[in-house]
């Protein structure tokens, strides 16, 4: 048996390549942020996570611009050995006094943040437990560490209980949960997922990748519910809100002094360069001197989110910049995606094992520094394609 036999009768990729309907790693000439350029062809951009617009503020350009000059490309280097500079120290003390916590810990991505943080933690005889809808980083966390694995339904507190009921005592017990879910936009009800960690003695990690800049006063979904103090672990990463590369745990001293120590994802990888580093810092200044943004973001969204479902579109349970459109076919949505894209609005397809079977949808969201007039287009966008498909 030749193990590259599969990669011969591995098809769909290529069919949907050669039936011009294939929607991935489609490259961008120029990008400005809210406008894009494919093929020479200007598209509005809500297909991104670059929520509070930053990743092209001349401020942040400048400060990884200043921080190459300074200390050149790469730290070639893991953090724990020659990769940590002192800009990784500063930033990660104010993470921490972002998040209200005592500690945060850089990592190189989003990612390998959720990798290193629950393989480090949840140990033979330990058990970590997920919501079905958890980020890839986390069911991969999940799989490197040597623990048991339980899910539990999506925001349902009931299967949750009942998945902690069936927890023996002797087992350590680590629930992780999206603050705000990527491709939902909807919330994690925290207040009785921290409720029912607090009675069946379990610790709590929120991936806040989306939240952060975003909900509440921009900074943890827990801060959103008032519960900064009940989450033992806040994750967040750069490459959203943050306009840059890279991720973040934070927590109590002792629990992130062990993940840096523990973390395989961190000691066996390169740390994140000074470049994504210093751009992170300026977004996190800006993001705390400037709330306007999130403010416009929020209205930005309750205005598509009231338009979407005005036209009939159903966009499930989102409460965030966040919008699904749940189309629920597969072909149908790859459909609406290319006749968007044609149109000039650049939405991304997402379809199984993104979502569940039967339950594929176009992911779009939102940035502050979208205009009303760019917001009109794509308005008048959806509702004549999604007529046209029979989709309104
Ligand atoms: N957690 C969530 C919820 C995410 O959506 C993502 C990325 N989309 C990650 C973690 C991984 O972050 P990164 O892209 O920074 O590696």
């Amino acid at each position: 048996m030749d193990i590259f036999a599969k990669c011969s009768e591995f098809t769909a990729a290529r069919e949907a390549i050669a039936g011009g309907y294939y929607p991935f790693f489609i490259p961008l000439d120029d990008t400005e942020g809210t406008e894009v350029v494919i093929n020479g062809r200007r598209l509005i951009m809500i297909g991104s996570n670059n929520y509070l617009g930053l990743t092209t503020d001349p401020r942040v350009r400048q400060a990884a611009m200043d921080a190459v000059a300074k200390y050149g490309t790469s730290c070639t280097g893991s953090r724990f050995l020659n990769g940590t500079l002192k800009l990784h120290l500063e930033l990660e003390r104010e993470l921490a006094e972002f998040v209200g916590k005592e500690s945060a810990l850089v990592f190189s991505t989003g990612y390998q943040t959720n990798l290193g943080t629950i393989s480090a933690l949840v140990g033979r005889g330990d058990v970590v437990i997920t919501d079905r809808d958890d980020h890839a980083s986390i069911i991969d966390g999940c799989r490197l560490s040597y623990g048991e694995m339980k899910r539990f339904l999506h925001n349902d507190m009931n299967s949750l209980e009942r998945v902690l009921q069936g927890c023996d005592e002797s087992q350590g017990r680590l629930v992780v949960v999206d603050g705000l879910y990527s491709m939902g936009g909807d919330i994690a009800p925290l207040p009785e997922i921290v409720a029912l960690c607090k009675r069946y003695g379990a610790r709590l990690m929120v991936d806040d990748a989306h939240a952060m800049g975003v909900l509440g006063d921009g900074r943890e979904t827990a801060a959103h519910f008032g519960l900064t103090k009940e989450v033992d672990l806040t994750m967040g990463t750069f490459s959203k809100s943050f306009a840059s590369l890279g991720g973040f745990i934070a927590g109590d001293d002792d629990v992130v002094h062990y993940i840096q120590h523990m973390g395989r994802s961190m000691i066996f990888s390169a740390s994140a360069p000074a470049a994504n580093v210093a751009a992170a810092a300026a977004a996190l200044k800006i993001m705390k001197e400037e709330p306007e943004r999130r403010t416009r973001l929020l209205a930005i969204a309750a205005r598509m989110r009231s338009e979407y479902t005005r036209m009939g579109f159903n966009i499930g349970q989102s409460q965030s910049p966040i919008i699904p459109i749940y189309i629920n076919n597969d072909e149908a949505t790859l459909a609406i995606w290319k006749a968007l894209f044609e149109a000039g609005v650049y939405t991304n397809p997402v379809l199984p094992p993104g979502v569940p079977p039967g339950k594929s949808l176009l992911r779009t969201s939102y940035m502050a520094t979208h205009t009303d007039a760019q917001m009109d287009r794509v308005l008048e966008t959806f509702n004549s394609v999604g007529k046209k498909l029979g989709i309104i």
